[in-house]
């Protein structure tokens, strides 16, 4: 407890928002401005779009981090810093909706034991609308949440709050939790994608590319009388 930083209260916040709302370009700017403070930080994720081991934005940014797996125990990574004499004053922690259970209680000890401030970015809420459950232990435990300020917008227009997971072209409300797959509308056939909704889209599952499709066959419709 000789650190003065350590008398400056650490915490553990949680910086949530839909995909496309920004978190990875934040965490990159969060790693940024407090390295550049002349503080000593460590950076991790999980699954990123970019690869393992690479913390990376939409808008291009990347920066090399460290790969979160099952097996990773953030309080023995950290004792063993600290015993080898690094100074490590925060974490930042992205895609944290797919961390552990554990291992978000693992950082709040980071926090309260060793006074190292954690950030965590992460979407909370998956495909079906249910909560990850490191999400769900992130609003639980952390000191702070914080909503990401830029908003993604469903194709109406509207706020989004919800992804849809869109396979071959089709949005789907069962499967497996956690399927890496990109944001974006360029799909290849099998490929897995997201697209960020608001409630009411999500609900009635009408994605971009079908409200389109809908609005074609409508406008099509009398055509299609007169053959018919
Ligand atoms: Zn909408």
């Amino acid at each position: 407890m000789s650190s003065d930083k350590i008398a400056v209260m650490a915490e553990l916040v949680f910086f949530s928002g839909t995909m496309d709302s920004g978190k990875s370009t934040l965490a990159l700017q969060t790693h940024h401005n407090h390295s550049t403070a002349g503080r000593r930080g460590l950076v991790f994720t999980r699954k990123d779009r970019a690869g393992e081991a690479t913390l990376s934005s939409r808008l291009g940014l990347q920066a090399s981090a460290i790969e979160v797996n099952p097996e990773t125990n953030f309080l023995r990574l950290m004792t063993q810093a600290l015993s080898k004499g690094e100074t490590v004053d925060y974490l930042i922690c992205d895609e944290a909706q797919f961390y552990e259970v554990e291992q978000i209680d693992q950082l709040a000890r980071v926090v309260d034991d060793f006074g190292i401030d954690v950030f965590t970015f992460g979407i909370t809420t998956d495909f079906r609308t249910a909560l990850f459950p490191g999400a769900q232990r992130l609003l639980e435990i952390a000191d702070r949440v914080n909503i990401l300020q830029v908003e993604a917008l469903c194709w109406c227009g509207k706020k989004a709050t919800h992804q849809a997971r869109i396979v071959n072209g089709v949005m789907v409300t069962e499967g497996e939790q956690v399927v890496v797959g990109d944001a974006g509308t360029n799909a290849k056939p099998d490929e897995v994608v997201y697209e960020v909704l608001c409630r009411k889209h999500h609900m009635r599952k009408v994605t971009s590319k079908k409200a389109k499709q809908e609005h074609m066959s409508k406008t099509a419709l009398p055509f299609e009388d007169s053959i018919g």
